[in-house]
């Protein structure tokens, strides 16, 4: 790690490697620019730049990236679940809840609070941020429908809107490649703590097969089957003998084969040979789920 001279408005800025990041525990050094306010930010956002949530979708090269790596802290990991003037007696219109604030610590509030909306995305290892580019979820629910309002900063602007001025959809929002996602006020049902827990229970009872090593989550999206429905893409790669597959450090999990686990000081390049390896075996074209940097 190699501290760089300090920036202009004073946001924290180390050569680091964004192993650290990652779920998956792989990639190389960037330039990463921790901020803590909207000056900190603008000047982040000066030069080429990318920004990191939690680093639950990611794997990054090795040789690690050009463009600076913006995190999100201070005022944007602040979490203010207070009424907001538009709530009602059955609904809250929170403060602002910042894009830094990781999503499993904001639900465990939630649960707390008796507060519902967002039961759906628990067990998703993001930060608010990154869920809402995204819109993160289960079957059970998705990141936009619990929001009310976003703020969206730009290297041009900082703009507040509302959920319905954006298309969105299935893991999907039209929110472009580094727009970040700089807060959001969250809409929430008043309920209570044994109602929100059993939800938020149900929900994750689907994860039970989950491998808990080191992961960027699901590795490929579940192909059309042809006739308007999907294959499951783990079921492909498993009728296809990979399960157990190693590559280096990195190997295709043998509890659930839709997912690359770190066995402890994998490469990025360990998990691109496992990639190209369900490729080439399992015959069919499979569209990757998370994002490869650069
Ligand atoms: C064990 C495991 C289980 C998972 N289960 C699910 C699941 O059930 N459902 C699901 O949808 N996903 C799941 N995922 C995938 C992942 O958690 C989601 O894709 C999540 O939305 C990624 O958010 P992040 O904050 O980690 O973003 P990152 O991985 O850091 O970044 C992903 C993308 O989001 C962008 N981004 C990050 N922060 C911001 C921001 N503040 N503003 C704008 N853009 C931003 C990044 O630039 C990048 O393009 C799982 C992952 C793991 C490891």
């Amino acid at each position: 790690m190699t501290a760089l001279s300090g920036s202009r408005t004073g946001a924290r800025v180390e050569r680091l490697p964004l192993s650290r990041f990652t779920t998956i525990g792989v990639g190389g050094e960037a330039e990463v620019w921790t901020v803590s306010d909207h000056a900190q930010l603008a000047e982040a956002m000066a030069a080429p730049y990318r920004i990191l949530g939690g680093g639950s979708n990611l794997v990054v090269a090795d040789a690690g990236l050009s463009e600076r790596v913006i995190r999100l802290s201070g005022e944007f990991a602040v979490t203010d679940l207070s009424p907001g003037p538009e709530s009602t007696q059955g609904q809250l219109i929170t403060g602002w809840v910042g894009g830094g604030v990781p999503l499993p610590g904001l639900l465990r509030r939630l649960r707390q609070a008796g507060l519902s909306g967002l039961e759906g995305t628990v067990g998703v290892p993001a930060q608010v941020g990154g869920a809402v580019w995204m819109n993160a979820g289960t079957r059970y629910g998705e990141m936009f429908g619990g929001l009310h309002t976003l703020e969206i900063a730009t290297p041009e602007s900082v703009r507040q809107l509302s959920p319905s001025e954006l298309p969105w959809g299935y893991r999907d929002s039209a929110i472009p490649r580094n727009h970040i996602v700089t807060r959001v006020r969250l809409k929430l049902s008043y309920s209570t703590p044994e109602a929100v827990g059993a939800k938020m229970d149900f929900a994750d009872l689907a994860r039970k097969g989950q491998p808990k090593m080191r992961t960027p989550g699901c590795a490929f999206k579940n192909p059309s089957d042809g006739s308007g429905g999907k294959v499951s893409a783990g079921q492909l790669i498993d009728a296809a003998g990979l399960k157990g597959s190693q590559m280096g450090q990195a190997m295709i999990s043998p509890d659930h084969a839709n997912f690359i686990v770190n066995l402890g000081g994998a490469t990025a390049a360990d998990v691109h040979a496992l990639l190209e390896l369900i490729r080439e075996k399992v015959g069919i074209r499979l569209e990757l789920e998370y994002e490869l940097w650069p």
